[in-house]
């Protein structure tokens, strides 16, 4: 199975590594030395274009920060339609959104080309480990299709529906993760304020029914020992509030508070910039109360 790989970024990077490790990889990156740097570490072709790193292949990854960077990489002279093949399948591991998904599903299905939305979780350590959740979306037959070249770096793969379902969990999924973030920053910013040590409270919190993935791994890691690693942009976890927000919409769902969290992460993005980590926004709530959680 002959593997192109695009978009090689803080988790692309990783899941390449792996693909490239058990398939004969080209690679291709917008900034050609990352691109360069990977073949070298890995022994996968370069590809100068994404035409030029379509051509040989049977199965397209995509890995970019939103559906539009996915969707404008198909078009041109240099772009991946013109160098795809009828019968291949790209499978996008961006975290996009269902609409686009569609859309690109219909343009590739013009020129035979099969589509599946594959959006992942676990973090930069999972993609290194192997061990990422990967959402599926598309038809059974595309999803057993990409299974085998989706293991080399997920640990739970499962087909969530037709396409675009992948990003729509996805996005679900990472507003939760936001709501999170914002809800156990203001809680925990409190109770240091109130006079309780910042681990202790954690322990309790984490034995107790207000626990979660964030109280139990990204605190403790990230935020008690002020380490705060750039792992995941919070841009992009902006961005994925934005898709679940739609989807409630879309669905007649009322939102508020996703629409909140969705808000949030949009101010504090315009506050620390377009590079700062998705973790850096319980920042903003200490800096606001004039604490910091750590311990
Ligand atoms: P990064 O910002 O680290 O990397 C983005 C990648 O996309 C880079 O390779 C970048 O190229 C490329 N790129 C950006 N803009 C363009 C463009 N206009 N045309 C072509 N290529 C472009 O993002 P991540 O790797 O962190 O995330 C990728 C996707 O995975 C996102 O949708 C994200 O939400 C999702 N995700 C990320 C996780 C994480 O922990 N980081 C976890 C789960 C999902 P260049 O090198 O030139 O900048």
């Amino acid at each position: 199975m002959r593997i192109a790989f695009l978009g090689l970024g803080a988790i692309g990077r990783p899941m390449a590594v792996r693909v490239a490790a058990l398939h004969p990889t080209v690679a291709w990156n917008r900034t050609s030395e990352r691109a360069a740097e990977f073949a070298r570490q890995t022994g996968a072709r370069l590809a100068e274009t994404p035409r030029d790193a379509a051509a040989d292949a049977d199965i397209v990854i995509t890995c970019l920060p939103t559906s539009a960077e996915v969707e404008s990489l198909l078009e041109g002279p240099d772009g991946l339609l013109a160098g795809l093949r009828k019968g291949v399948l790209l499978v996008d591991c961006t975290s996009g959104d269902p609409a686009s998904s569609r859309r690109i599903a219909a343009r590739l299905a013009t020129a035979g080309i099969a589509f599946v939305d594959a959006p992942v979780s676990g973090g930069t350590n999972g993609a290194e480990a192997g061990t990422l959740t990967v959402m599926v979306g598309g038809t059974e037959a595309d999803y057993e299709r990409a299974k085998p070249v989706l293991a080399a770096f997920g640990k739970t793969i499962v087909h969530m529906g037709p396409v675009g379902a992948g990003h729509a969990m996805k996005s679900v999924n990472n507003a939760l993760l936001a709501v999170n973030i914002l809800a156990v920053a203001e809680g925990m910013t409190a109770l240091v304020k109130a006079g309780v040590p910042a681990r202790t409270a954690l322990e309790v919190l984490n034995v107790s029914s207000g626990r979660s993935f964030v109280s139990e791994n990204l605190v403790p890691e990230r935020v008690l020992t002020g380490t705060f690693p750039n792992t995941f942009r919070l841009a992009l976890l902006h961005k994925d509030a934005g898709i679940a927000a739609q989807l409630l919409r879309d669905t007649g769902v009322e939102g508020p508070v996703h629409d909140l969290a969705h808000r949030l992460f949009g101010e504090a993005r315009k506050v620390l910039g377009e590079d700062a980590d998705y973790l850096e926004a319980i920042r903003i709530t200490e800096q606001q109360a004039g604490v910091e959680i750590r311990g």
